[in-house]
């Protein structure tokens, strides 16, 4: 069921879907095995991304970035998905780090690392959870410190995304452990020949076993006070509320590419596999089924595509955005477990697309904010 093209889409954003489908194709795909072996994907293909144009889309030129919109991190999300290729983080790097960059960065920090992010020479990494907090940011206990010139960072971070290979981690810090959310900052921290700094596990997941999910450590890391994102402390808190609709919009889009390869894919194959006699799709309860999920992502797509638009237009506002996160994640887990049933005991087989729908599709219901949290911010506006 490929979608039509979207209201929000004109030429240049399908020429570079184009370009983002050959890329995710023969650049990714074929290595996503190997890849989900050795847990992390190849450090030069972030170099191949960036010599197309494919990081940081959404960034002005003059930073380096390619001058688009969010239309343009839309369609990159969806052709990873429809690619079967998701080990490349590149939503976390350009969608999410690159944008905390931009709109809260001073002139010199955004000239030092926006072109950086946008070439692949850094890899970008976002770190808040802790081993003791997630869903609780205001809990957080690392901390940066101001000694002099420098912040001293210190703390433990866990299950960060690309943060095995990530040269450039934002660190969300108490620069007042004495304060709640008004403590809050965000701090760079530049990995490479960093004192104090340290990776510890890439973490073994039930599923997106290529993306490199690890633990950091941080222990008397010391930056410099032009490193605090933003000129002012304790402004971490709401930076993160501002971006955070973004970065579960950008969850919503693969959302629904995997709703829609999910259907795609089990149409296929129920209409070749035969059981008594006759094609696996002819049988009701499966005609049903797809009719159902089919439905599910006609309406998905509506949705988001409206949601897509109205970001675009700077109208999307944080509870429609967390009924996207928390709607559109649900449905990719009902339908890549109802879709995996029909492929029978094949949809068990890892070599069979639908089981890699399936292991990878949970955990969209707990990163970006989990959807229980999700519910919870949609209700104080309701
Ligand atoms: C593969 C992967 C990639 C990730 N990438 C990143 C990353 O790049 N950077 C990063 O910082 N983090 C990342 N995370 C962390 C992720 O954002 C957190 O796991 C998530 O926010 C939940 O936090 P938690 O695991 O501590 O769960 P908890 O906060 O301990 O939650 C446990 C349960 O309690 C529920 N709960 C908590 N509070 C409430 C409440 N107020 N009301 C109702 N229910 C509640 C939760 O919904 C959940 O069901 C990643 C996680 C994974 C697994």
């Amino acid at each position: 069921m490929p979608a039509p093209r979207p209201a929000w889409s004109d030429d240049d954003i399908e020429a570079f879907r184009e370009l983002a489908r050959t890329f995710f194709e023969k650049e990714c795909a074929p290595h996503e095995e190997r890849w989900c072996e050795q847990q992390h994907v190849d450090r030069e293909v972030w170099l191949k991304a960036g010599e197309l144009g494919l990081l940081c889309p959404s960034i002005p030129t003059e930073y380096g970035g390619g001058g688009g919109t969010f239309a343009h991190e839309a369609v990159l999300a969806e052709e990873q998905v429809r690619a079967g290729a998701p080990s490349l983080g590149t939503t976390v790097h350009s969608t999410i780090v690159a944008h905390y960059i931009y709109a809260y960065g001073t002139e010199e920090q955004k000239r030092r690392w926006l072109p950086k992010l946008a070439t692949g020479e850094l890899v970008g990494a976002i770190a808040m959870t802790e081993p003791g907090t997630g869903s609780d940011l205001q809990s957080i206990k690392a901390r940066a410190i101001k000694d002099g010139a420098e912040y001293v960072v210190d703390g433990s971070k866990t299950f960060i995304s690309n943060g095995l290979l990530a040269e450039l981690v934002i660190v969300v810090a108490k620069t007042d452990p004495e304060n709640a959310a008004a403590g809050i900052s965000l701090v760079v921290v530049e990995t490479q020949g960093a004192d104090g700094f340290s990776r510890g596990r890439v973490l073994k997941k039930i599923g997106q076993h290529g993306q490199d999910t690890a633990e950091l450590f941080f222990a008397g890391v010391r930056v410099p006070t032009a490193n605090l994102i933003g000129d002012v402390e304790g402004q971490g808190f709401i930076q993160l509320m501002q971006q955070l609709p973004q970065e579960r919009l950008i969850l919503s889009v693969g959302a629904i590419a995997a709703i829609e390869s999910a259907v795609t894919a089990t149409i296929k194959y129920t209409k070749e596999r035969e059981a008594f006699g006759r094609p696996v799709f002819n049988f009701q309860n499966t005609k049903f089924k797809l009719a159902e999920a089919a439905t599910t992502a006609k309406i998905g797509r509506v949705f988001i595509d409206d949601c897509i638009a109205k970001h675009i237009a700077g109208d999307l506002n944080i509870p429609t955005a967390s009924m996207a996160k928390w709607w559109l994640t649900q449905q990719q887990c009902d339908i890549a477990d109802e879709c995996l049933q029909l492929f029978g005991g094949y949809g068990y087989m890892q070599e069979y697309p639908i089981s890699k729908m399936y292991t990878d599709s949970r955990i969209q219901k707990i990163y970006g904010g989990t959807n229980e949290i999700m519910k919870e911010i949609i209700a104080r506006f309701i």
